[in-house]
């Protein structure tokens, strides 16, 4: 069994823990939402983000039935819009199936769309105490420190190995227990610097005995990352709004996105690549290329402003500054684009700036 003091490690937790969305409550609404947050993003990042969701969100109920355009506006920002979805249809099944009630039960919460093993263990130990652990990457970096395991983390059963030598511990309340590790992770034993003289592990850590930290984890699976090339053009017309089109597929799913295509397009060619598509354009401004960082993919972008020649183009698809503000959701990798725009859009004198 594991040779973690948990009773040491819990009362450290509670003295040092920082405060952060979804912690010192019980109610499994909001961790959940704090957890499915937090995937993919640093808790310090979610909690303006956590604080506008519950507020226009209070309830299962309300995140069962909010029209989907809001939904997904309230998660703007984010990023991987599938994980808001799947919260709406795990709550859609909370309201039929549990009367409105998070489940109690291991079994009934694996079920929901969303929800992992991590995800389970991390809302049903903290809202119910009940004896499961979650286990991430952070965690599985303290624990193979701790044991000195050279137990290799990428693989899935590594994940299950830890989580039932976990589960065999019997610590005051497992919540505490699985924020502990977690709260070490990210504050104490982090992936370059371990701060092992402030760690309540210390005493029993066999990495830190031996002094050879650098050596764990051992992770050997390396994700592939694709690198795309990208040009956008933001048409705008002559009332200053912008196109905008819904997309229905792939990493785009449910936003809004500027006219684009897959390669680079320089300022010399803009003007017959717009004749081509006979987009009738009156001029156009280049602006600042911009990097945006997917989970697998890294896309570089080229941006223009196309001032149209006449309304005539589909004039529905167009957007106020007001509405891509507040009205639709659009990802990230173009909002990079917008300060530049809106200065543009709001000085008249911006003819000078022509390609
Ligand atoms: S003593 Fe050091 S290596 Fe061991 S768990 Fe704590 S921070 Fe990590």
């Amino acid at each position: 069994m594991i040779a973690i003091d948990t009773e040491k490690l819990i009362s450290w937790f509670l003295e040092h823990k920082r405060v952060l969305p979804g912690r010192d409550i019980t109610d499994p609404y909001p961790i959940w939402i704090s957890e499915i947050m937090a995937q993919q993003t640093r808790m310090e990042t979610i909690k303006p983000y956590y604080e506008r969701f519950l507020k226009e969100l209070p309830t299962i109920e309300s995140l069962a039935t909010v029209e989907e355009t809001k939904l997904l506006k309230l998660w703007e920002g984010l990023g991987y819009y599938s994980r808001v979805r799947n919260l709406q249809a795990a709550a859609k099944v909370i309201m039929e199936k549990y009367q409105g009630t998070f489940p109690k039960t291991y079994a009934d919460t694996i079920h929901l769309k969303g929800i992992g093993e991590y995800t389970a263990g991390a809302i049903l130990s903290r809202a119910y105490g009940l004896p499961y652990a979650s286990v991430d990457g952070n965690v599985l970096r303290v624990l193979t420190r701790f044991e000195a395991s050279p137990i290799d983390i990428s693989r899935n059963s590594t994940k299950k190995y830890y989580k039932e030598e976990l589960e065999k511990l019997n610590p005051s309340h497992f919540g505490l227990l699985n924020e502990a590790l977690m709260e070490i992770g990210a504050m104490i034993c982090r992936p370059k610097i371990a701060k092992c003289n402030s760690c309540p592990l210390r005493e029993r850590c066999k990495a830190y005995e031996q002094n050879n930290i650098g050596l764990y984890p051992v992770k050997s699976k390396k994700v592939k990352i694709t690198i795309h090339e990208y040009t956008c053009f933001f048409l705008v017309d002559q009332n200053k709004k912008i196109y905008f089109e819904y997309k229905e597929e792939n990493i785009l799913r449910g936003l809004y996105a500027p006219y684009f295509v897959e390669d680079s397009i320089s300022e010399v060619d803009v003007y017959s690549y717009l004749d081509k598509k006979h987009i009738e354009t009156d001029y156009v401004i280049a602006l600042q290329e911009q990097k945006h960082v997917f989970t697998h993919q890294i896309w570089y972008m080229k941006g223009y402003l196309v001032y149209l020649k006449d309304n005539k183009q589909d004039i529905e698809k167009f957007y106020t500054q007001e509405e891509i503000k507040n009205k639709i959701s659009i990802s990230t990798c173009f909002r990079k684009f917008f300060k530049e725009i809106e200065n543009y859009l709001n000085d008249e004198e911006n003819s000078s700036h022509h390609v």
